[in-house]
């Protein structure tokens, strides 16, 4: 076997670049470890400006081929790329498992699923996706979405092929060409994707994969002039990172950042579902930027909601990622541990009260934690831990409930836990968020816009405003006089 395929839980993975159809090594390459036993995974290539210059080069060549191919054939790879996600989604499912450490079972039935779903539905979304004609003194308005060129796409290991494949699909059934570049702490399932996408016939150079670290391969992709588009998950220093460089040549940008969301669980709660909603924050082991890390509880059940959370999150099982009773799995890597580590040890030396958790285990394992005693202004309450870590404050009446709630930089998501649709409506339309759950957690429609207010991100994705994003959209206006007779 080759020296650049890796096996991954009985998976053959090439750590190589993917590039015009062909793979390509870097001269160096960066170790790809395993969160759930820090076990080497694979050698992967470590990108330089060099590799980066290639891709795009490589999707400039592709796009004007890509970009005139019918609308229903492009439909048609999307499907057959689906398919083949679907064909070899147990072992994406481990494979990913084994590199970011997230639940198999989740992949397994939720993620992976969801990332055959991203294909086919971008796929079916294109033929629907028109614009009736106006008329505008007799002449006709024609609106269309023209294919806009080469992207890069930059995504981050929490939840990598589902994110990756949110941006990739969309793009290429806009008609553009893209160069994807994954974390480097989730390489994988990217290389795997390039796989899928050549077996169902995706032409050469439409779809490209460069691996490697952060600003060593990243400057060289968000500066280059011939990147049309720039789609960006990951974090607000990044962000600020990409935007200053993207500036030069005033590329358009997509930004999906963090957050620090609340749930507001009014006294007029369902108490038990507040309490489900509250727990299930502690999914992927917190690293969601949904995630409701700020639980705001009415005063009068506080007592009551904190004792049944408490017992909740007792039965929660930490473990192996692999095993089907296991709810938390590990942290991705030593380095994210000790950030969480730090926030926690900064906010109890500040008084804040550990009520559950607040310690490492074994491992790359941070104990669910709960802690209160919390200030607004402080650390824990303003920034991004990325970790099991949440916060419990109380509140007296609405309006502090929603200045609360409000007072981050960041405008993310929120939910709202209460039993009266009047106050869900009031409530909903005070809070700054690019999504809101009432009664809810995570459910998503594809078709709905995603996206954040204020540091959580700029701009919107999803349905047709991922085309509006990755198309140059052009209103064609024709007057009724002055044609000649053909016939
Ligand atoms: P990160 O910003 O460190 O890295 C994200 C990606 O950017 C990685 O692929 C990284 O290699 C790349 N990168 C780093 N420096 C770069 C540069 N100078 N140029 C180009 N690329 C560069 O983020 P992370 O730690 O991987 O991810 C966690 C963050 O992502 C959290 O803040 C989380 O909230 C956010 N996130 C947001 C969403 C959303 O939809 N809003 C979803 C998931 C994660």
């Amino acid at each position: 076997m080759s020296e650049h395929i890796t096996t991954v839980a009985g998976v053959a993975v090439d750590t190589r670049h993917w590039i015009g159809g062909e793979r390509v090594a870097s001269a160096a390459t960066f170790t790809d470890v395993s969160p759930i036993d820090g076990s080497v995974l694979g050698e992967i290539a470590r990108g330089t400006a060099a590799e980066a210059a290639a891709a795009v080069a490589a999707a400039r060549e592709a796009f004007p081929a890509w970009a005139a191919t019918p609308r229903e054939e492009r439909a048609r790879i999307l499907h057959a790329i689906a398919d083949g996600v679907e064909r070899r989604l147990e072992e994406l499912a481990v494979v990913e498992t084994a590199d970011n450490g997230a639940l198999l079972r989740s992949h397994r039935r939720g993620v992976m699923p969801r990332v055959a779903h991203n294909f086919r539905f971008f796929a079916d979304w294109l033929l629907r996706l028109d614009h009736e004609d106006f008329d505008t003194r007799g002449h006709t308005n024609h609106v269309s979405w023209d294919p806009a060129g080469p992207c890069v796409l930059i995504t981050p290991w929490n939840a990598p092929l589902m994110l990756a494949t949110w941006k990739v699909a969309p793009a290429l059934a806009a008609g553009d060409t893209v160069v994807l570049k994954p974390a480097e702490w989730s390489p994988l399932t990217a290389s795997l994707l390039a796989d899928i996408a050549a077996e169902a016939g995706l032409p050469a150079g439409v779809l490209n994969v460069v691996q490697g670290y952060g600003s060593e391969i990243g400057d060289a992709l968000t500066s280059n002039p011939d990147v049309r588009r720039i789609s960006f998950t990951g974090s607000v220093p990044t962000a600020r990172h990409i935007a200053a460089s993207a500036a030069a040549n005033l590329t358009p940008l997509s930004l999906e950042l963090g957050g620090k969301s609340p749930l507001l669980v009014f006294a007029d709660a369902d108490l038990d579902l507040a309490v489900d909603l509250a727990v299930e924050q502690y999914d992927n082991a917190g690293q969601v930027c949904l995630a409701a890390t700020r639980i705001l509880v009415e005063e009068t059940v506080a007592e009551e909601f904190t004792r049944r959370f408490v017992d909740r999150a007792s039965d929660l099982r930490q473990g192996d990622p692999r095993d089907e009773a296991t709810d938390i799995g590990p942290t991705i890597h030593p380095r994210q541990l000790e950030k969480i580590d730090g926030f926690v040890q900064r906010a109890v030396a500040a008084g804040a009260r550990a009520v559950i958790g607040g310690h490492r285990r074994d491992g790359r394992y941070f104990a669910p934690t709960l802690l209160t005693d919390v200030a607004q202004d402080s650390e824990i309450v303003q920034e991004e831990v990325f970790g099991p870590v949440l916060t419990l404050q109380t509140f007296g009446d609405e309006d502090e409930a929603v200045r609360l709630a409000n007072d981050t930089r960041f405008g993310l998501a929120a939910t709202l836990a209460t039993g009266d649709p009047e106050r869900a409506r009031r409530v909903t339309g005070q809070l700054v968020a690019g999504t809101v759950w009432v009664n809810c957690f995570f459910v998503r429609d594809l078709q709905a816009p995603f996206g954040g207010s204020r540091h959580s991100g700029v701009g919107r994705e999803g349905g047709t405003w991922s085309f509006d994003f990755y198309c140059d959209l052009k209103n064609t206006v024709t007057s009724p006089k002055g044609w000649k007779d053909h016939g």
